[in-house]
C-alpha cells in the first residue's frame, strides 16, 4: 500500500517549507526512520527521516519547491504499485506518466523490493491466528500479497480466547460487584442484597469472546485471505501441510503462540489444580483459591477472586511479587492485596499438592501448607513449536525452546519469519501484533525493525499498574544519572472522587538532558493513561515538554503532569 510523505508541519506557527534537497532519489528505496530529505522552514533547516520503507516512486516537489504543510510532496510504494489515485489527488498532473513509470521500475532488474510474482499458491502463509498472525496476514493482505492463514482452534488465538479478553471482562464484573459491596453506601446508593450470578458473568465473558473472535475472522474473510481451518505444520522452506492437503508459500510466519508451563512437583495432576485456561472455563466461583506463582496472572487472578470477596493466597518464588515491574508499584499492590485479606508468601517453593489440594512449600526453612477449594498454576509460559515441522525447515531455537529471530523477525531460514509468544521477546498481545506488522512489511519488501525499548505493560489489577521504559531501578543499574517524579492519588480530585488514595506515577528520566527514560503509573485507568508518557517518549518528547502540556481537569492524568513537574520540585499539590 503506497504511503504518501507530506510537507511536515515543524512548529506552531509554520504554514509552508521549502525542499532543500531530496536524499534519496526516485526509484530509489528508503528506509523508515532513515533521512529521506533535507526542508528549510522560517526557522530551521532538517533532515526528515522516511515515514515507511519502500521504493521512492515519485517525488511530486522537486528542490526549491515551497510548499503548504500536510500537502504531498512524495510517494514510497512497491514497484509497480498504481499511485495514480494519490497523484490525482494531490492535484499532480504526471499521475498517468507516473503511474507508467511505477510500472517500468517494477519490470527493471533493481527491484529488488518487489514481491515476487511467484508460482507459488501463497505469497505469505501464516501458521497461527492469534495477535500476532492474524494481524500479520490482515497486514499482507492490505500490502497486496496473496495470503494464508491457518488457525485451528478459535481466530484470536490466546488473547482473544483464553488470554487478555476473557479475564478483562470477568475482572469488570468483579469490580462492579467489589464497588457495590464496599463503597456502595458510602456513594449514596443503598444496594441491598447484591448477590453473584457467577455462571452470568461467565456467559457474559463468553459472549464478549465471541464477539471479538468472529469479528476477527470477517476481517480476515473480507481480505480475501484464505482461512485454513486446521493445524499447519512445515514440510520444507516453502512448503507447509494443512488439512491433509500441502500448499507452498514464497514466505511463511510462524505465529503458533505459547501455552501455560506445568510446576514437576507431585499432585499437579489432581482435580481442582488448574492452570489459567481452567479458570477461564469454570462456571462456578471457589471459596478459596491458592495461587502458585506471584506474576502477571497470579495477580490478576487474585484481584478477580479477592474482588468477588473469596479467601485467596499466593505463594511466590521469588522475594517479591510482581518482580518485573517498579518495586513501589510492586510493594503498594501487595498492601492492597494485604488490605482485602489476601494471604502472600514470597521466598516460597512449592514443594507438592496433597489431597483436599493442601499446597506444601517451603519458606524461610520450614514446611508449611496452604489449602484452597482451587489451585491455579501460573508460573509462566512457554512457546508452542511442537508439531510445526521446524525439523522440516531448518528452523532453529533458543536454549529455552523459542524460536531464534533477528529485529526483521526473520528466523535463520531468511524466508521463514516468527512472531508473538514463540519469539520469546515480550509475551504481550500488543507485542506479538507489533511483530506481526514488522514481518508483513518485511515480507512485502518494506524494511521494518522491531525495537523493544518503549513497551507498554499493563496489569489488570485494582487499581491498575502500567509502565514503560525503564524502572528507576533499571535505569540506576545502567550508571545513568537517575532524577524521578512522583505524585499521589491522594492528591488527584478524580482518584479520590473513584476511591483510590493509594495509587501514584512516577516519571524516570535523565538528570541533564530531561529524557524520558519510562514511567509507572497505579491508578484507575493506568493502562489507558500509559499511552501518554509511551507517545512523549517515542516522539521523544522533553520532561519540561510533558510538563508544559495543559492536562484536562479534573481527570486522573494530571497525576502524570504533577508527576513531571516534581522532577522540579514544583508540584503544586504536594507538600
Ligand atoms: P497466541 O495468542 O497464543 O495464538 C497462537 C495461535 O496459533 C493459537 O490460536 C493456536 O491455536 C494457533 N496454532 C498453534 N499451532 C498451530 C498450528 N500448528 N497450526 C495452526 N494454528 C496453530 N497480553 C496482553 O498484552 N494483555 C493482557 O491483558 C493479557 N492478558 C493475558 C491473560 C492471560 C490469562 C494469558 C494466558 C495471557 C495474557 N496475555 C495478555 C498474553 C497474550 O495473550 C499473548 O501474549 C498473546 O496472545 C500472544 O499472541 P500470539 O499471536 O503470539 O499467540
Ligand atoms: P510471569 O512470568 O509473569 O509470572 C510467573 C511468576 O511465577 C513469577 O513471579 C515467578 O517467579 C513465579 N514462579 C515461577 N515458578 C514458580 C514456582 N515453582 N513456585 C512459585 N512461583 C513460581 O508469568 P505468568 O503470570 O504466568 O504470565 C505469563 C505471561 O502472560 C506473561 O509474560 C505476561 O506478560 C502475560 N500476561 C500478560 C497480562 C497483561 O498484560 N495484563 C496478563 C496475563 C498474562
Amino acid at each position: 500500500m503506497a504511503e504518501k510523505v507530506i510537507m511536515p508541519k515543524q512548529g506552531l506557527q509554520m504554514t509552508e517549507g521549502t525542499i532543500v534537497q531530496w536524499i534519496v532519489k526516485e526509484g530509489e528505496t528508503c528506509e523508515e526512520g532513515k533521512p529521506l530529505f533535507e526542508m528549510e522552514t522560517d526557522k530551521l533547516t532538517i533532515t526528515m527521516d522516511a515515514p515507511a520503507s519502500g521504493t521512492l516512486l515519485k517525488i511530486v516537489h522537486g528542490e526549491g519547491d515551497v510548499v503548504p504543510i500536510t500537502e504531498t510532496i512524495a510517494v514510497i510504494g512497491t514497484p509497480g504499485e498504481d499511485i495514480s489515485a494519490i497523484l490525482a489527488e494531490a492535484g499532480t498532473p504526471a499521475a498517468a506518466e507516473t503511474a507508467q513509470t511505477a510500472q517500468e521500475t517494477a519490470a527493471a532488474p533493481s527491484a529488488a523490493a518487489a514481491p515476487a510474482a511467484s508460482s507459488y499458491d501463497f505469497d505469505v502463509a501464516v501458521i497461527g491466528g492469534g495477535p500476532g498472525g492474524y494481524v500479520a496476514a490482515i497486514r499482507c493482505a492490505q500490502y497486496g500479497l496473496k495470503t494464508a492463514l491457518a488457525e485451528y482452534r478459535e481466530m484470536g488465538g490466546t488473547c482473544l480466547n483464553r488470554g487478555c479478553i476473557p479475564t478483562k471482562a470477568l475482572l469488570h464484573s468483579a469490580e462492579t460487584y467489589e464497588e457495590l459491596m464496599r463503597s456502595g453506601k458510602d456513594l449514596g446508593i443503598i444496594a441491598d442484597h447484591v448477590e453473584v450470578d457467577y455462571a452470568k458473568a461467565a456467559a457474559r465473558k463468553q459472549m464478549v469472546v465471541k464477539r471479538m473472535s468472529g469479528g476477527v475472522e470477517k476481517l480476515v474473510k473480507a481480505r480475501k485471505i484464505t482461512l485454513l481451518k486446521d493445524k499447519a505444520c512445515l514440510t520444507g522452506i516453502h512448503s507447509f501441510e494443512a488439512g491433509g492437503k500441502t500448499y507452498t508459500a514464497d514466505k511463511l510466519i510462524l505465529a503458533s503462540g505459547s501455552e501455560p508451563v506445568r510446576i514437576p512437583i507431585p499432585g499437579i495432576e489432581k482435580d481442582g489444580v488448574m492452570n489459567s485456561d481452567g479458570v477461564l472455563a469454570m462456571e462456578t466461583l471457589p471459596e478459596s483459591v491458592v495461587i502458585i506463582g506471584g506474576g502477571v496472572i497470579g495477580i490478576e487472578f487474585a484481584t478477580l477472586y479477592s474482588s468477588f470477596g473469596k479467601k485467596v493466597t499466593i505463594i511466590e518464588a521469588l522475594p517479591r511479587i510482581l518482580n518485573t515491574i517498579d518495586k513501589d508499584a510492586a510493594d503498594t499492590m501487595r498492601a492492597l492485596l494485604e488490605s482485602k485479606g489476601v494471604v502472600i508468601h514470597t521466598g516460597a517453593k512449592v514443594v507438592e499438592i496433597q489431597d483436599g489440594l493442601k499446597v506444601v512449600y517451603e519458606e524461610n526453612g520450614t514446611r508449611q501448607e496452604a489449602e484452597g477449594e482451587a489451585v491455579v498454576v501460573a508460573i509462566g509460559r512457554r512457546p508452542v513449536t511442537a508439531d510445526l515441522g521446524l525439523e522440516a525447515a531448518g528452523v532453529q531455537k533458543t536454549d529455552r525452546g523459542f524460536i531464534n529471530v533477528n529485529d526483521k523477525m526473520q528466523t535463520n531460514v531468511p524466508n521463514i519469519y516468527a512472531i508473538g509468544d514463540i519469539t520469546g521477546k515480550i509475551q504481550l498481545a500488543h507485542v506479538a501484533s507489533a511483530q506481526g506488522l514488522t514481518a508483513a512489511a518485511n515480507c512485502a519488501g518494506r524494511e521494518k525493525k522491531m525495537a523493544y525499548d518503549i513497551v507498554p505493560s499493563c496489569i489488570y489489577s485494582n487499581p491498575e499498574i502500567a509502565a514503560v521504559g525503564l524502572t528507576e531501578e533499571e535505569a540506576k543499574a545502567k550508571g545513568l544519572q537517575v532524577q524521578t517524579g512522583m505524585f499521589s492519588t491522594a492528591g488527584n480530585g478524580r482518584s479520590v472522587i473513584l476511591g483510590c488514595q493509594e495509587g501514584f506515577a512516577k516519571v524516570v528520566t535523565e538528570a541533564r538532558t530531561g529524557e524520558i527514560l519510562g514511567g509507572v503509573i497505579v491508578a484507575p485507568h493506568a493502562t489507558d493513561m500509559i499511552a501518554e508518557i509511551a507517545v512523549a517518549m517515542k516522539a521523544e518528547a522533553t520532561a519540561e515538554e510533558v510538563s508544559d502540556t495543559i492536562h484536562p481537569h479534573p481527570t486522573v492524568s494530571e497525576i502524570i503532569m504533577e508527576a513531571f513537574h516534581d522532577l522540579e520540585h514544583l508540584s503544586v499539590h504536594k507538600l
